[in-house]
């Protein structure tokens, strides 16, 4: 059986989070967005764990959860994510890491431990002052079956391999424990093609979570898991054993991503790796150092050329969502628009999730309930025919579906 997992997003509890990231908003938003398996995102945090406990019920000895208020087939896997800071080989490092939990008296003993030497109370994605490989030593000491990977791996200021605070290899981070990390998550900018560059990656199953930090963003980018048994066992079989045949990814063009180029927010300056070089990555505008984006980071730590594809490698698809694609459709600016939410939600009521929308639905059936403009769009964003001003220093790229000269056509046919 096919199952669709957003395994890494936030609660209420995170900074610069949503209020809404409450549990059974959580789980009306997999139902629309087509989410089988959710995170239950921060589960160190003490009043978030309290609402886990009391919200959620374990199904049967599965390791997954339900909520009990209003079971659906959503089920939920224990998740959090780490920000751990310290200096490690002479340099400060930041990192953020995943981390899943095969039950809640794991999270629970986790939990008590750290509450006790850090501040996990402020933040629901904590900020611990302890080195990665301790922080591995830790969890699987509590209990075997917990899951540690790098979070967005790329990105420059919180990651593993980050240009920032990182690390250039996987050793290098993780010393004696590397053994015991399986997977990693490409981040919303870049995609499996970019990181099969970098072979050190291949011994890891690759992953992709949206990272939401509202319900609206879930499933942005996602995981489809084939499992034969709904469980976390099987789910952790599945990473520790690179089944990499049996995951498929949802991506974002990795353009899109805030971090994709290199540039200066401030300075309203971007540019393309090959671009830097010549700049000597100073910025021209302000004379400062460049922030390095994941594209030029990859191209850094790749030992093989772009194009390359190792043997059994997971196969992906490169989405746009579906409000994205209507706001663009119909030339409206932002996708929270009345406008667009109205036919967001017709086509969701009518036709089944936004992922099914995206990857299955006919689109003739799209055009009956839509019309033509956005069954377009779709179809478009499905062949992959549009374009990508991409991101940079933390603002996200955007899509073009629509060329401006379509756009002036429609606009002179309607007056
Ligand atoms: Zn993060
Ligand atoms: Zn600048």
């Amino acid at each position: 059986m096919k199952y669709v997992a957003d395994l890494h997003l936030h609660s209420r509890y995170s900074r610069a989070c949503s209020r809404d990231l409450e549990l059974p908003n959580i789980q009306a938003a997999c139902l629309q967005k087509g989410i089988d398996i959710i995170g239950s995102a921060d589960f160190t945090h003490p009043a978030w764990f309290g609402n886990l406990h009391n919200q959620l019920a374990e199904d049967g000895s599965s390791g997954l959860y339900y909520l009990k208020a209003a079971p659906t087939k959503v089920r939920w896997l224990l998740s959090t994510e780490l920000s751990l800071v310290y200096k490690d080989k002479g340099k400060t490092r930041r990192i953020h890491l995943v981390v899943h939990a095969p039950n809640l008296q794991a999270v629970k003993e986790l939990n008590d431990f750290l509450d006790g030497k850090y501040n996990i109370r402020s933040d629901g994605r904590p900020i611990l002052g302890i080195k990665a490989p301790d922080l591995v030593k830790l969890c699987l000491s509590i209990n075997p079956r917990f899951l540690i990977y790098p979070a967005h791996i790329w990105t420059p200021w919180f990651s593993v391999f980050g240009s920032k605070s990182g690390f250039d290899t996987l050793e290098e981070c993780f010393d004696e424990q590397t053994e015991n990390i399986y997977a990693f998550e490409t981040g919303l900018s870049s995609d499996p093609a970019m990181n099969w560059r970098v072979s050190q990656l291949d011994k890891l199953l690759m992953l992709s979570n949206s990272d939401a930090h509202s319900c609206h963003n879930l499933a942005r980018e996602a995981n489809i898991l084939d499992l034969d048994e709904l469980s976390y066992d099987r789910f952790y079989n599945l990473l520790k054993n690179n089944q990499k045949s049996l995951v498929k990814t949802i991506e974002f063009y990795p353009e899109e991503g805030m971090y994709h180029w290199d540039g200066h927010r401030a300075c309203n300056f971007s540019c393309p790796p090959e671009q830097s070089k010549k700049l000597k990555n100073i910025c021209p505008v302000c004379g400062k150092p460049l922030i390095i984006g994941v594209e030029n980071r990859v191209e850094e730590l790749a030992d093989r050329e772009i194009g390359f594809k190792p043997v059994g490698a997971s196969d992906y698809v490169k989405l746009v969502e579906l409000d994205k694609i209507i706001a663009d459709s119909l030339d409206i600016k932002t996708r929270s628009s009345t406008k667009v939410q109205a036919f967001y939600n017709k086509l969701i009521n009518e036709l089944g999730s936004e992922l099914k929308i995206l990857l299955e639905i006919d689109i003739k059936e799209i055009e009956r309930v839509a019309g033509g403009q956005i069954a377009l769009g779709v179809a478009r964003v499905r062949r992959g025919e549009l374009e990508v001003v991409p991101g940079f220093d933390g603002q996200y790229g955007v899509v073009k579906i629509f060329t401006q000269k379509e756009r002036e056509a429609r606009q002179r046919k309607l007056f």
